[in-house]
């Protein structure tokens, strides 16, 4: 709708603006006369405050701003993946096409290619029952996600019309649905707010382990399916390596990775590495299966805040598919900095380290829409779903009781606490057996899915670790020599624990990825080694000759001797272990 409402004032990325009593909150804006993109996030008294998404230099009181009666929406369609996209669904490489190396300002390029024809085979027929989220059909989207196009959220009834197979444009009817009120046209394209979740009508529990092989994650620290993740660390303790690994080897089939660096070469680092990665499970390049977004260091604050909600209503469209998705936000605490520079803009009363009271709440809203779910066809069979939310945090100094860090663990079940002096031993993953925390039980999964009794061996190991941590304080004092033997074989255990199993290299070929098979087998192995160890001590055993034997250093290297597809040699290691003592 048009309208005579000008632009009053200028701060940065937030503009005011009045005669806006026609608009809604949340509401979609064209600022300037050169349109740039804005969002309306406050109205009082005919005036709204606006935040623009793009440089606002040399705009100026009184050029217009006219409403465009839809509150900031994301495209979905095929097409998403393989993409890279700004915080606001802008193809970054279509920016580039048409504005040279620097994004022009008010460019509103679709997110989704309305021109690409894709290949559409209808899956139902005329006078099928269809209800919200039903598919009708699949478009082979990538080599390795096929779409699956779905009857939009709220909206069922009876498909009156549907579309042969063949090739069409992401806005071709491809379906005709005929309601109470009427009939509706389905295309493959849906519109969607970036700051309202898409419905879920059923939740499950989060019982199911998300398998990324990594031994100090799945064993210890187990991420589920659909759960909320937190990786804090201070700069170079490994969060963007970590980041990696899991958009490579978890068991999930879509990522979405959203990058939120403040330096323009952290950015340029994402976007030239996440490229060629290769997905290790089909030998695919990862972005066959992978949408991007950059905020790279030229796009105001304001992009940068809403390309969290942007990438989560991505991810949230995949999920309803019936595919499991990974949401990476790298990282949380650049995103929190927007959040508290627009609000500063906004001369809101500041709380803890000037960021805005509502900070909790919104960390708290992005982390609740990660879940695992179960969505129903029309005849009542049933897929399922799930979003998990892996955010990181590089909190200053490493410092984890600021307020990102304390207000993320709120929210998040999963906690990954990188440490500085691991990191700096070069112990990696740096995530710290103390610090970190899962509290997601996904112990019934393991005992169907696993040979290995999972839930003892873990409860054993952190026994092991806990008791050795009271050790490490009194041999700070004393030094280990001075210890009882059945406490310095603690100590060695312990240390098998940390080398032997939770260092793992992220750079190694055979020890990059480690199935859960592998881990529990050599879990087993060190704690056969422990239980052994203390007994031959208790039978005369002298403890120097215990922790000198040969088997101590073949233990240290199962990790690489030992390969995924040999795992009958732990067998043959514990047989040793116990013929050793
Ligand atoms: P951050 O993103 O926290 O600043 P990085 O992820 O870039 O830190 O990690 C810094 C360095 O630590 C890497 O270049 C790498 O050498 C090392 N590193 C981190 N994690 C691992 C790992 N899992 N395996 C091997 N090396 C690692």
């Amino acid at each position: 709708m048009e309208s005579q409402s000008v632009i009053l004032r200028v701060n940065g990325p937030v503009i005011f603006a009045d005669h806006m009593g026609f608009a809604g909150l949340g509401e979609q804006v064209d600022v300037g006369n050169e349109k740039l993109t804005g969002e309306i996030i406050s109205l009082a008294n005919d005036v709204a405050t606006i935040q623009v998404y793009e440089d606002t230099t040399g705009l100026k009181p009184g050029e217009p701003v006219v409403g465009r009666g839809e509150p900031l929406s994301v495209w979905l369609g095929p097409g998403i993946l393989r993409s890279i996209y700004d915080g606001i669904q802008r193809p970054l490489s279509k920016l580039h096409d048409f504005s040279g190396t620097f994004l022009k300002r008010g460019l509103s390029t679709p997110g989704i290619d309305i021109e690409k024809r894709w290949a559409f085979t209808p899956r139902r027929s005329v006078g099928d029952a269809v209800v919200a989220l039903s598919i009708v059909g699949d478009v082979p989207e990538t080599e390795l996600i096929t779409h699956r196009v779905m009857v939009p959220p709220r909206l069922s009834g009876t498909l009156s019309w549907i579309a042969e197979a063949g090739d069409y444009t992401v806005t071709d009817i491809i379906a005709k649905v005929a309601t109470d009120k009427g009939e509706r046209e389905i295309t493959m394209l849906q519109k969607w707010p970036i700051r309202e979740p898409r419905p879920i009508a059923k939740r499950l529990p989060p019982r199911v382990p998300m398998i990324t092989g990594q031994r100090v994650i799945d064993f210890l620290f187990p991420a589920a399916r659909g759960g909320a993740c937190a990786i804090p660390g201070g700069f170079g303790t490994g969060k963007t390596v970590t980041q990696h690994q899991l958009a490579k080897w978890s068991d999930v089939d879509v990522i979405v990775y959203i990058g939120c660096g403040e330096r323009g070469n952290e950015m340029t680092q994402v976007l030239e590495e996440f490229p060629v990665l290769i997905d290790p499970h089909s030998g695919k390049p990862i972005m066959e299966r992978t949408s991007l977004i950059a905020n790279t260091s030229n796009m105001p604050v304001t992009a940068r805040e809403a390309s969290i909600y942007t990438g989560i209503t991505m991810a949230e469209f995949y999920r309803d598919m019936g595919y499991h998705v990974a949401v990476m936000a790298d990282s949380t605490s650049r995103w929190a900095e927007a959040l508290r520079e627009i609000s500063g803009r906004l001369e809101q009363m500041p709380a803890e380290e000037g960021y805005p009271a509502y900070l909790a709440s919104r960390i708290g809203d992005v982390y609740e829409r990660a879940g695992r779910t179960e969505i129903a066809e029309a005849d009542g069979s049933t897929r399922e779903g799930s979003l998990t939310i892996i955010g990181a945090v590089s909190p200053p100094g490493g410092d984890f009781s600021e307020p990102v860090v304390t207000h993320t663990k709120r929210f998040v079940r999963t906690f990954w606490g990188l440490d500085r002096e691991l990191a700096s031993a070069r112990h990696f993953p740096s995530i710290h057996w103390n610090t970190s925390y899962s509290e997601y039980d996904v112990s019934a999964w393991y005992v169907e899915h696993a040979e290995l009794p999972w839930t003892e061996l873990r409860d054993r190991t952190r026994a092991l670790l806990k008791e050795d941590e009271r050790l490490q304080n009194i041999v700070k004092l004393i030094g280990a020599d001075a210890l009882p033997d059945r406490q310095r074989i603690v100590i060695e255990s312990s240390r098998l624990v940390k080398e032997a199993f939770l260092q793992q290299s992220a750079f190694s070929e055979v020890d990059s990825y480690c199935p859960i098979e592998k881990q529990l087998a050599m879990i087993d192995t060190i704690l056969t080694f422990h239980e052994c160890a203390l007994k031959a001590s208790s039978d005369g055993k002298p403890v120097h000759q215990i922790l000198s034997a040969p088997i101590v250093e073949e233990i240290h290297r199962m990790k690489e001797s030992i390969r995924s597809d040999e795992l009958d040699r732990f067998n043959e290691m514990k047989r040793k272990i116990e013929a050793s003592f």
